[in-house]
Order: C-alpha cells, then structure tokens, then sequence
C-alpha cells in the first residue's frame, strides 16, 4: 500500500468509528464500529476489503477497542500508518481549523466540553485512548463547527441579551462543518468552477440535517445553531420549535428540562411525526402503502428544508448550485424532488430522469438545462479528516 495511510476515528461515549483513509484510493482499506463499549455486550465489527468480521470484547473501553482494532490495521497498511485523524464535534470559537494535537489544544477541546457534553468527552477519551497506544504518531482534530466559524456576527449571534453571549458563549455554532466543506469543494471541482469564486447552497441530510449557505469557500450561514438542535427536521430531532414551547411543556404537562430535551432530540422529527421510524427508507416504503403518518413526516421534512434553503439563499449573492448530500441526500429522489418543487422561485427545476439515476453514491447534475444546477454530490468525511491530518505531514517534511 503506498504511504498517506491515515487512520480517522469518530468516537461517541459508548462507541468508535473507525476508518483507514488513503486518500489515493476511493475504498477504505479497513473500517468498523466498536460499540456498546464499557458494557458486558460491547463489541467490534468491521469490513477488510469484502470480508465482514466481529469480536465481542466484554466491558472493553476505547484503549481496548483500539488495540484490538490496530494489529489489523497495522496490517492492511503494511505498518504504514502515517497519522491519526479524530473527529471532535465541538470546537467552540477557538477552532477555526484542524489542529495538531498538543496539550493545550486537549485542554482547550476540554473546557469547550460544557457546550458539547456528550460529544467533547468521547472525543477526548478516543484522542488520550490513540495517544496512549500511539504516543509518537502524529495525531489531528478536526472539528464540527470550524467550517462555520467564518459566519459573520449578524448570523451567528441570537436575539438574546448580550451578556449570554459575552459571558456565556451562547450564540449559534453550526456542525456538519467538515461534511459542507467537502461537498462544496468536490462539487466546484464537478462543474468545473473555482471554489474561492463559487456560490453554494447545501444540504446535508443524515440522521441529523442541516443546510449551508457557501460563499468563495466560506460558510456564511448555517441552520444548526448552539447545538444540533437547531434548524430542520431530522431523523429524531424536531428542528426548530417555539422557543414558548418550553414553557408551556413545563407548566402544562409538568415535565422537566431532561425531559423535553429527551422529547426534542430522541423522540421527534421524522420518528415523532410518523410513529413508525427515523429511517427514510421505511417512511418511503410506509408512503408507497398509502401510511398518512409517514406521508405528512416526508412533506413536513421537505417543505421545512425547501424554507431553511430559501432562508440560506440570503447570504448569498448569486446561486451556482444547490447540493444535496447524506444518506437522504445521497440516496432519495422522493426527498430531493419534493424539496425544489418548493423552490421555483429560485430557478430549480429538477431534471426526474436524473433524479432518479443519481443514486448509491454517484456524483451527478440532476437539474434540467435552463435550471440553476442541482447536483447530487456524495459526503466523505472520512475523506476530508484524513485530508487535513495529511496537510501537516507534508509541514512536517
Ligand atoms: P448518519 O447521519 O448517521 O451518518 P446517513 O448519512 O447514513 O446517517 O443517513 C441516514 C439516512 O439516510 C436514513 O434516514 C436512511 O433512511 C437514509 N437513506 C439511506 N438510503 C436511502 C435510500 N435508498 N432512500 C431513502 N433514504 C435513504
């Protein structure tokens, strides 16, 4: 396997993602999942080329998970791994960029951790878990919300009273950041446009979703905010709401703070308005048998993101082209046709033969000729991580 071998990691306080990018080559070599970890069932699987593998690893942590996982790793790359790539969600406002590992950057990503506690946490336990097994390799984070750091204050800042922003860093973040960032790059490349001269509207639709307004590189508007909460309707999260909403859970139904915020991240969106699943792909299915429920949670979910794309549409000043990406993007011409059927006004019309072929990972126009472009561009964040980690390899040299 030739060099530029990077390993990029993903972790969550029970889970580790895992992934060996070569940026020379489209497939990942290895990749898996170590999950349920610190419990009796926790376990890895992964895929080495066409073969699937799993280990039960009883009450292993990430150190265990990852010394597990390294031999094979190791050997996929003939014992060249030449970095460390970690995702971190959150990297408040210090982050504008990957950054190598150091100890002030471990105790910077820790005191942001109030403003991302499940994810900022995880994140460092996956970092000090390589760094114990990989004290000398080089090791990067790449962040969430960087991308978005160049927002200006007039979109980033909440009508709030000043001091909780000053005081407390309330303000909007966005995340995605890393997802945005490549797709908007790869899709300047597809049409042959120069990034730093280039207009994009993006959305990202996964489990979570979010839009993007990309001026000359820069993300100028995003509709996630303080946390991923904030914008359109995910898989379980409900998006925008009535800020009065909480108030009035509180008073009329007496529930707590933990509780709404269960209600609003786990038990909402398209799973809420459904009752039948967070999975598109069997909102789809229940449609096609005439299920109302998953009906409306399709049109709700469109019409929701057609409104945050009008929205982002304002940053801008001029649209080259409209991106859908994620799995939802990547993969649903249901989705994608409903939402610009919403957006006529900007000059989208959609191209339903080409809709229906930009499907399974396949970058492609989807919009007819006389049509602002609408393309379909496939996510790698993988990709993007093991990208920047190699940039200060090659600062190395
Ligand atoms: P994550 O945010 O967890 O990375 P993904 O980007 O993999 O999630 O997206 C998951 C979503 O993509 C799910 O709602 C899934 O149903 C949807 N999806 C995947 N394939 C299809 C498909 N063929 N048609 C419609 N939706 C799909």
């Amino acid at each position: 396997m030739s060099p530029n071998n990077i390993l990029v990691i993903n972790c969550g306080s029970s889970s580790l993602k895992f992934a060996l990018v070569n940026p020379n080559q489209n497939e990942f070599a290895i990749s898996g999942l170590a999950e349920r970890l610190n419990s009796p069932h926790a376990m890895i699987t992964w895929k080495q080329g066409s073969d699937k593998n799993s280990l039960l690893i009883p009450d292993g942590d990430h150190k265990d998970a990852l010394s597990q996982i390294m031999p094979y790793v190791q050997e996929v790359c003939q014992g060249n791994l030449d970095g460390i790539g970690h995702r971190v969600v959150h990297g408040g406002t210090h982050f504008t960029a990957p950054h190598k590992i150091t100890p002030d950057v471990l105790s910077e990503i820790e005191r942001i951790s109030p403003l991302a506690p499940l994810h900022n946490p995880a994140a460092l336990q996956g970092i000090h878990a390589a760094l114990e097994v990989y004290p000398d390799l080089l090791q990067v984070v790449v962040f969430d919300t960087a991308f978005h750091q160049t927002m200006p204050e007039h979109a980033f800042r909440y009508c709030l009273p000043e001091k909780y922003y000053v005081e407390n860093n309330i303000r909007r973040y966005g995340f995605h950041g890393t997802s945005h960032r490549y797709v908007s790059r790869q899709t300047a490349k597809f049409l042959n446009l120069d990034i730093g001269d280039s207009h994009w509207l993006s959305a990202h639709l996964g489990n979570g979703c979010s839009t993007c307004a990309i001026s000359n590189g820069q993300s100028l508007d995003t509709s996630m905010g303080l946390t991923p909460q904030e914008g359109l309707c995910m898989g379980t999260r409900s998006g925008d709401v009535d800020p009065g909403l909480f108030g009035h859970l509180i008073r009329t139904l007496n529930m707590t703070s933990n509780e709404i915020d269960d209600l609003l991240a786990k038990q909402s969106g398209l799973l809420g308005l459904s009752g039948l699943s967070n999975d598109m792909r069997t909102l789809e299915a229940a449609r096609e048998r005439g299920h109302k429920e998953a009906t409306i949670a399709i049109e709700v979910f469109c019409y929701r993101l057609a409104k945050s794309l009008a929205s982002m549409a304002c940053a801008l000043p001029r649209i080259d082209g409209l991106i859908f990406t994620g799995g939802i993007g990547e993969n649903s011409p249901l989705v994608r046709g409903r939402t610009v059927s919403w957006l006529k006004l900007f000059g989208f019309d959609m191209d339903s033969e080409a809709n229906a072929k930009f499907v399974g990972g396949k970058t492609g126009l989807i919009s007819t000729a006389n049509s602002t472009p609408i393309i379909v561009t496939p996510t790698n964040e993988e990709r993007q991580i093991a990208l920047d980690t190699l940039l200060f390899l090659e600062d190395k040299q």
